[in-house]
């Protein structure tokens, strides 16, 4: 809006209260080397929140097809918590598809947007589902499971249904948050699906972030931040409805969403049970959003103070790994190479490079695990603190850990 208004992506006629100025960010995607880093983008990072409806939304939203584009791929399959994870997910989907009794067994056909490395779709095709993915950067799965490529969208929905049956299962898991129209994106799904099918996703799950301070989830690739509140004032114009909702562990604190047309399926009773929770929360009002922000401004002091202190007598911090969400806590805590010495890795996408915005190197875990390792490791994943101190020091790290979030803290 020219007037500086932003208007809830949702309710479209209600304007967004911001509260969390996060400063300029860039797009997760790492500079190879200074003069990439030198011409990098940045754009202006703030969070409001609707209202009416609850939704927390990006003020000003980048596109999707600049923060893709390039050589951008989260890869679900490279972590084997996020396969297990996946495994489960597919085992649940199977067994809510079952035939009813008496009934002849058929195969049930699943669409999955944002299929990324085909990780899910692999696993229904083994429990008899007929599989589709469609997602523009997707690659090709172990499995052999089709993928479409291209960022959906009403548009490619017709396109898909007119080679195709309408589908008994459209599933998004932590890509509905990121499209840039939401409305239209749900009237793709909505025309994918068959009468009786579901929509299942999952996203972060906003009172979650609320609560353990994860601002560094916010970046430019997640454009909205859900609650149950802000997903059934989504579907309402859509003819669809929440008929199941699960609070799942994934990055932090996630939420896995059932949906169908309205009155096809049983509404399940955690969807009153999650509601009533979160008007306790009061999510329509801005006393949450204030708290939430002084509370972020106050940990950024308080990171940078402990890693001053930390550094004192000479000693040495590096990070581990750098997932996407470390993007924003760097650039907001401004911790650049002055701070942190490097960022270990063991991808080879990233490897080489450099961090977005704060230009750290990233370089092989063996120097963090080696013989002239830093002794602190700033864990960047801090929701999986648990599973990635036992890692680094199977590998050897012998300093302590840093864990920035919720509460900065060392562990020895
Ligand atoms: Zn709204």
């Amino acid at each position: 809006m020219s007037d500086g208004t932003t208007l809830c992506q949702t309710c479209k006629d209600v304007a967004v209260s911001e509260f969390l100025p996060l400063g300029m960010q860039p797009a997760c995607l790492f500079p190879e080397n200074e003069t990439q880093a030198e011409n990098e983008p940045a754009w202006p990072l703030d969070l409001g929140f609707c209202p009416r409806c609850s939704l927390v939304q990006i003020m000003e939203p980048v596109s999707e097809r600049i923060l893709f584009s390039g050589d951008y791929h989260h890869l679900a399959g490279l972590t084997g918590g996020y396969r297990l994870h996946l495994r489960a997910l597919a085992d649940e989907l199977a067994q809510l598809h079952a035939p009813h009794p008496g009934s002849e067994p058929r195969r049930h056909f699943a669409v999955e947007i944002g299929s990324n490395d085909g990780s899910l779709l692999d696993e229904l095709a083994e429990r008899d589902f007929t599989v589709l993915g469609i997602d523009p950067n997707g690659a090709d799965s172990p499995g052999g499971s089709p993928v479409v490529r291209e960022y959906f969208s009403s548009e490619v929905a017709s396109q898909v249904l007119s080679d195709t049956r309408p589908a008994d299962l459209v599933l998004a898991l932590n890509t509905f948050a990121h499209v840039t129209n939401m409305h239209d994106f749900l009237d793709g799904v909505r025309s994918l699906m068959s009468d009786h099918g579901m929509f299942v996703s999952e996203s972060h799950y906003l009172p979650d972030l609320l609560e353990t301070l994860q601002y560094d989830f916010a970046y430019h690739e997640h454009s909205r931040y859900y609650s149950l509140t802000a997903l059934q004032a989504a579907f309402e114009p859509h003819g669809l409805e929440v008929f199941r909702i699960d609070r799942i562990a994934t990055h932090g604190g996630s939420v896995r969403v059932y949906a169908g047309f309205k009155g096809a399926h049983e509404v399940h009773e955690s969807v009153a049970a999650l509601r009533d929770d979160e008007d306790r929360l009061e999510l329509t009002g801005g006393a949450v959003y204030q708290k939430f922000a002084a509370r972020v401004q106050e940990h950024r002091e308080r990171l940078r103070g402990l890693l001053d202190e930390l550094t004192g007598d000479g000693s040495r911090v590096a990070a581990a790994s750098s997932p996407a969400r470390a993007v924003t806590l760097l650039n907001y805590c401004s911790l650049g190479p002055a701070e942190i010495d490097f960022i270990s890795e063991i991808s080879p996408r990233k490897i080489g490079r450099l961090s977005p915005g704060t230009h750290i190197p990233i370089v092989h875990q063996d120097r963090l695990c080696g013989p002239e390792q830093p002794e602190y490791a700033l864990l960047l994943s801090w929701h999986i603190a648990e599973e990635l101190i036992s890692r680094l020091r199977e590998e050897g790290f012998t300093g302590k850990f840093v864990v920035p979030l919720p509460e900065p803290r060392v562990i020895s």
